[in-house]
This record gives structure tokens, sequence and C-alpha cells, in this order.
């Protein structure tokens, strides 16, 4: 079958087809706090109560009043009783009082101060402090981080542990979250045995289907249909017809590309609809975007470096926006790179390399020798992608790239 634009198209065309072409599914759910990382917020939570609820101390030491300090000199005062964390001072600070207090516990009524108890000297109920402290130090005022109604967590967050620990601190229990999107995931070929089976002397060992597993349950998704399909289009049909009504994104891996056993495109294009064939990008030229009924289709190429650097490119972002997060990027940071290297092919390159701190403290990539996309080496080995645009032939020793943390990206 032939590419419907003749020509590939860049990353960067592709990618914004993609975003315009999807919008984030709808439904939500209600889950528990404890299980919502990773799930993605689907309200505005507002604070039930100020942080923190109320004023409390942040050292261990002597809470007193401001108005006790002797403005010159040594303050003297008087240990009345004591407050920990959870068992406040009941009764109010008189003059010339004070109350040893513990970080966390609430400061008694009238105190407004605490002063450390390093720099305190104490002799039975006396406590004398050397020299005047600041009026209102190492208090944590009530409400002073939000107050009762403030936003705290916006739609379209991804809940990390952070939040989880926040909705709790809250006294929130429940949170309302984006559905998780339906993904069915196909390896595709003939020549593909499962681990685990015998393989035979023409078969190889299905490494896609797990990569891409694990590479998807880091994100807000349910598999909800798997195997490995045949590179014969009536079957092709029937599997990926059943998918569609099953899932809201199908990725296949495998038979997208223009060999006589690359059915994918035409079975794609007589089922529903071919986006886009084939981008300017190495390893992933083949890459097909699509639709089958209400289901997205992405069709990643075979070889297993190529399917995963599509997969974290094309279809990472397009997950992300379906769930309710937006369309994200994976974020680009700037290094130098220790080795000249020149670059054969007009098409986008995202090689794999090593980052490491320089000794001038700033990041340098060292690019593998071995880049060949059946090479899931070269993938354990590297730490990094980089980027190098289509027009860029040489890139020189000391030379500046874009790189992309694989340890960020979630996908390893
Ligand atoms: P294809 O895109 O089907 O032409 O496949 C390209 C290359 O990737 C071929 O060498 C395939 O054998 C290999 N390949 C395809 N699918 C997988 C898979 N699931 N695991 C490992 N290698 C694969
Ligand atoms: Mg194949």
């Amino acid at each position: 079958m032939d590419n419907p634009s003749k020509s590939l198209i860049s990353l960067a065309a592709a990618l914004q087809q993609i975003d315009q072409a999807i919008i984030a599914l709808p439904g939500e759910e209600i889950v528990p706090v404890s299980e919502a990382r990773g799930r993605v917020n689907a309200q505005t939570l507002t604070a039930r109560q100020d942080s923190p609820p109320y004023t409390n101390a942040a050292m261990d030491g002597y809470a007193l009043r401001a108005v006790d300090i002797a403005p010159r000199g040594a303050t003297r005062l008087r240990c009345v009783g004591q407050a920990l964390a959870g068992h406040a001072y009941p009764h109010p600070l008189k003059a010339g009082e004070c109350v040893r207090i513990m970080t966390g516990a609430g400061l008694p009524q009238g105190a407004d101060t605490v002063v450390m108890q390093e720099v305190v000297t104490r002799h039975d109920d006396q406590v004398s402090i050397p020299a005047p402290p600041r009026p209102g130090e190492h208090v944590r005022r009530q409400g002073e981080e939000f107050q009762a109604t403030d936003p705290v967590c916006m739609p379209g967050r991804c809940l990390n542990s952070a939040d989880l620990g926040l909705l709790a601190s809250q006294g929130i229990t429940e949170v309302l979250v984006r559905r998780k999107v339906r993904v069915a995931l196909f390896s595709s070929g003939d020549e593909l045995a499962q681990a685990g089976t015998a393989r035979t002397q023409a078969q190889i060992y299905d490494s896609n289907r797990p990569l891409l597993q694990a590479a998807l349950e880091t994100l807000p998704v349910v598999l909800v249909e798997m195997g490995t399909l045949p590179d014969a289009p009536a079957a092709l049909r029937e599997r990926l017809q059943h998918a569609s009504t099953q899932a809201d994104v199908i990725i296949t891996t495998g038979g997208v590309s223009v060999g006589e056993a690359d059915r994918m495109p035409e079975v794609l294009a007589e089922l529903g609809t071919l986006h886009l064939w084939r981008l300017a990008l190495k390893p992933g030229k083949p890459l097909a975007f699509g639709q089958i009924q209400h289901a997205w289709f992405f069709g990643l190429p075979g070889n297993p470096v190529s399917a995963l650097l599509t997969f974290m490119l094309c279809v990472r972002p397009a997950l992300l926006k379906l769930a309710g997060q937006g369309y994200q990027h994976l974020p680009r940071f700037p290094a130098q790179l220790t080795h000249a290297w020149h670059k054969k092919s007009g098409r986008e390159e995202y090689p794999r390399g090593v980052y490491s701190r320089s000794e001038a403290g700033h990041l340098c990539v060292r690019l593998l020798n071995d880049q060949d996309s059946y090479r899931l080496t070269s993938l354990t080995q590297a730490n990094c992608l980089v980027a190098v645009a289509a027009a860029t032939q040489q890139l020189s020793a000391q030379s500046w790239v874009d790189i992309i943390l694989l340890d960020h990206c979630f996908c390893l």
C-alpha cells in the first residue's frame, strides 16, 4: 500500500495532527485516596481546613508571650507546664509565664513565640533566655500555608505520593478521578513465540508486548485485550475490529512497514481511517496513526527499540491527553556531546546515549556505538535519548544537543 501522502511526515507535524485529532475521554469515578496514585484528578479540590489547622511550635523549646520579652538582656520566665504534640497545655498563658513545648504541639492561648531549648537555661521552673528572641519566631501560624476553601489540587493533575499526603492531611479519603484509558495491546508477526513456550528455529521471542505492557503500567491505563496477531489480513481484520469495540486505544507492533507481510496499514484503511503513516524519524519510520470506529489506533514498528521510542514520543502524550492530563511531551535538557557524531539519514534521529555530569558541572552525553533498532541492549545500556534534527548531518565533539532522560519518561 502507498503512503497516503507519499513523503515522510515530520515528527512535529505528526504530533500536532495527533493532538488535534484526540480529546480527553469522558468518564470519572471515585476511588479511595490510598488507590489514587497515578490517577488524574477530575475536579478542583479545595481545602477543608486551614493548614496548619492550629498554631503550633516549629521547634522543641519554650512557648512564651512576646510582650514578656525584656527589650535588652535576659528574659526570665516561670515554666508552668508543658505542651506535647497531641496534648495541648489547657490554660491561657499569664504574664511572666512560659510553657515547655515540643514541635507540633499547639501554642497555649496567649503564647505567640517559641524559643529553642538550646538557647535557654533552666533551673527548676525558672527559665532564662539570655538575649531577646524575635517576637513570633519558630511558630507555624494557623492557615499560613493555605486556608480553608483555597484550591489545593487542580483538575488534570496526575496524583503523586505528595498529593495523596496533602489530601490525607485534609481528612479527605476519596477522590474523583478520570476513568482509565482502555488499551488493547497486540504484538504482530508470524515469527513471534511467547517466552515460556518452545521456539522453532524460524521464531523469535516476543519482546514488544512485555516491554510496552510495562511502559503502559506507568500510565492511567487499563489493558483490556492483548495477544499476538498473525500477518494474515483476515485475522488482523477480525481481531482489530473486535478490539475496537473493547478499547479506547489499540496499540500494535510490527507489520506497519512496506514489506510483503506488512498488512497493518491496508487493514486499518479498510476497517477505519489511516490518518498518518510513515514519519521522517529514526528509529520509528513506519509509525501509523488512525482510527477504527471510536478507537484510536497506533501501529508501532516491530523492532523493539523503534516500538518503545515511538511509544514514548507519540503514544504516551496521546494517552495522557485522553486520560485528561493534557498533551505532554517529555522534558528535554541541554547536554554536550563527548564525541563527534555523523548522521546519515535525512530524518530526525533519536540515538541512545549515556549522560553524566561533566567536570565543569553540566550534563554531557556519550552516544552508544551500536544504534540498530533491533538491539535492545542499546536501550538497556543507555540512560537517555539524544534528539538530533532532520537537517543536522554532522555533530562535532562539544556541540550542544537536547537529551530526553529515560528515567524521566517513566517508561523504563
Ligand atoms: P516488522 O515491523 O513487522 O517488519 O518487524 C521489524 C522487525 O522487528 C523484524 O525483525 C521482526 O521480527 C521484529 N519484531 C516484530 N515484532 C516483534 C516483537 N514483538 N518482538 C521482537 N521483535 C519483533
Ligand atoms: Mg512483521
